[in-house]
């Protein structure tokens, strides 16, 4: 099992391909929750895309795409960060019925409601310094179509995405048109048919193709006579970025009186991340140091505090 991300140079085409095959990491994702099948499938494509996304993080931080649903599914989270570690979530509304053969639009966008946001999110943020956020409604029928919509209207950027899921696999290609050169005279001559050659070549693949294939055999199979550019391989893990301290700041936040209100019902306060499910008890003591180590607290860094239980 691998989970590996390749990126590949189409230097006379000024285009760019990311390819994701992602089998262990996306396991532990799974494993993590019982999600009903088409929303692991829904989410897996996101965990896909993100992968691919943070790939282009200039910054040590995380990529987020959210996708707010107005349908079973409330929110879907996929996180990434620049050293390709990985985590995602759903919450699904309450009284949440998925039937089998739900789509993208019967899951996150039944009213046309949903909205999709990407967040970047450096490591080293200044105190009061907002993550980067832009956001836009949904499009389309799949996550495919409205990350394809996001990068179009935010980044100026043609992109063409392809992700698959199943229980075993997440699996992703992007493939971008680059800007040409910034004014850099190209040793090779620009080739002006390059993007719809390769649209066309990405467009042959068939699901089932894209799931069971690593990501160097895909790159060959399918880019063979178009001789790129590959940088070197690198591989994606899942990592929860959760710790004791950050859900205390998360409870400072909170405010004492629904601490104490909580602790006049229960010995405890008792938090599982949303991600991973590791648990983190609180008793009346540790509520009351948090206040007293941290009087001014503005609250937590993590965009994303985990819920309280
Ligand atoms: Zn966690």
């Amino acid at each position: 099992m691998t989970d590996t991300l390749r990126t590949l140079i189409f230097d006379q085409s000024s285009c760019r391909a990311h390819l994701v095959h992602l089998s262990k990491a996306w396991q532990q994702v799974v494993n993590n929750n019982d999600y009903p099948r088409p929303v692991q499938k829904v989410l897996g494509e996101l965990v896909a895309a993100s992968t691919m996304l943070s790939a282009s993080l200039k910054f040590e931080g995380s990529l987020i795409i959210q996708i707010q649903g107005d349908g079973p599914i409330r929110l879907l989270v996929a996180e990434c960060n620049s050293r390709l570690g990985l985590r995602a979530t759903v919450k699904l509304a309450e009284d949440a019925k998925i039937p089998e053969n739900a789509d993208f639009k019967d899951l996150v966008n039944a009213t046309g409601k949903g909205i999709c946001a990407i967040i970047l999110d450096p490591r080293n943020r200044l105190p009061g310094q907002a993550p980067y956020q832009g956001i836009v409604p949904l499009a389309g029928t799949s996550v495919a179509d409205s990350l394809e919509a996001y990068m179009h209207s935010s980044e100026q950027l043609e992109t063409r995405l392809i992700l698959n899921s199943d229980h075993n696999t997440a699996a992703g290609l992007m493939l971008q048109q680059m800007p040409q050169h910034g004014g850099v005279v190209s040793s090779k001559a620009f080739d002006a048919d390059g993007w719809d050659r390769l649209t066309a070549l990405i467009n042959t693949l068939q699901t089932e193709e894209h799931l069971s294939t690593e990501t160097d055999e895909l790159a060959k199979r399918l880019f063979w006579e178009e001789d790129p550019d590959g940088l070197a391989e690198r591989q994606a893990h899942f990592e929860c970025t959760c710790s004791r301290e950050k859900v205390g700041k998360m409870l400072v936040t909170l405010g004492q009186a629904e601490l104490d209100d909580a602790l006049s019902e229960n010995p405890t306060v008792e938090i599982q991340c949303d991600f991973c499910n590791a648990n983190y008890s609180f008793t009346r003591a540790d509520c009351n140091a948090l206040f007293t180590e941290s009087p001014d607290n503005e609250g937590s860094q993590d965009p994303l505090p985990p819920t309280l239980h």
